[in-house]
């Protein structure tokens, strides 16, 4: 039941707004390791509620804790496609939130990129390629980050993002909590990467 996660109101009402009645599986699997800031290894497919299985508790967190000016979430994703629909889900979900989030892909303006970043959004979620330029030009800075998502892990290592996911993961805070999404928690790649980027990771395999 969403009630045993003591959700801030402002995510119950987007919940209920949403007519979520009951987390999904995944959600309920990992909803309290995550409000704890575990690092989590989660084998999630695309329609199980894995979005907002990372959202929620990303908002919560914000919601307790204090804002300072830079991001303090970080999810990736592959492609424009799903940046897209994260943020769509963030939209809804922060909906009486006063958190922002900046939606970084390639393909769209870069300046403009930099112009949202300056307004510092607490939540960034980006392609690894558009933030690697970004953090190479020095729009913005990854120090202060509390939550590091990789989503669909395995398909982002298949398109060969390797080398810009562990560039990113050397910018960030080492007491961050990091959350591995993967359709398959089998593929040999994501075994590897959770050895470089997990610090004793709760392993959730549906
Ligand atoms: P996802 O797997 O994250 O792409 O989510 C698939 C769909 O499930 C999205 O349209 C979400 O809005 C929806 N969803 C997420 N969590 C729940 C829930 N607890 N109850 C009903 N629908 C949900």
């Amino acid at each position: 039941m969403f009630s045993d996660f003591h959700f801030h109101p402002s995510l119950i009402k987007a919940i209920d707004k949403q007519g979520y009645k009951a987390p999904t599986d995944v959600q309920q699997a990992c909803m309290l390791d995550a409000l704890a800031k575990k690092d989590l290894l989660v084998s999630a497919q695309t329609g199980s509620g894995k979005t907002a299985a990372f959202l929620l508790p990303i908002l919560h967190l914000m919601l307790k804790g204090k804002k300072n000016s830079g991001a303090k979430a970080l999810i990736l994703a592959p492609t424009r496609e799903l940046v897209r629909q994260i943020y769509k889900q963030f939209t809804l979900l922060s909906e009486f939130t006063p958190i922002t989030a900046a939606m970084l892909t390639g393909g769209e303006d870069f300046k403009f990129q930099a112009s949202v970043l300056r307004k510092n959004p607490e939540v960034i979620i980006a392609t690894p390629g558009r933030l690697v330029d970004h953090l190479k030009r020095g729009s913005t800075s990854l120090e202060d980050l509390e939550v590091f998502v990789l989503d669909e892990a395995d398909r982002m290592l298949d398109m060969g993002f390797n080398d810009d996911m562990m560039t990113i993961a050397s910018d960030t805070d080492a007491m961050k909590a990091t959350w591995l999404f993967s359709a398959t928690l089998g593929h040999v790649g994501v075994t590897n990467l959770g050895k470089d980027l997990l610090h004793e990771p709760v392993s959730i395999d549906l």
